[in-house]
């Protein structure tokens, strides 16, 4: 399964985190601040350790039983625990 990592760099004249995302976005586009930087990348899920935070990646606890390991098996991920889930890594 691809997902896209995007990295936006936004240039302005205040701190950029006490800020909603929309805000600093309406602030680059209306030229109040300047994006000097929009690229996406796409990525394989299983290329991204640090995607974890989709639940779904091999050597993550099982997200459905919580007792077993997901491994990589050909384009799935198999939970090695109880459930024995698969989660498919290809895009249908
Ligand atoms: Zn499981």
């Amino acid at each position: 399964m691809s997902y896209y990592r995007t990295v936006v760099e936004i240039w302005s004249d205040y701190p950029g985190t006490g800020v909603e995302l929309e805000d600093l976005a309406r602030a680059a586009t209306c030229g109040d601040a300047i994006c000097t930087r929009q690229e996406s990348i796409e990525m394989e899920i299983s290329e991204c350790p640090e995607m974890e935070f989709f639940g779904y990646a091999d050597g993550l606890e099982c997200p459905d039983c919580r007792c077993g390991t997901l491994e990589e098996v050909g384009d799935e991920l198999r939970c090695t625990g109880e459930c024995g889930n698969t989660t498919s890594l290809v895009a249908s």
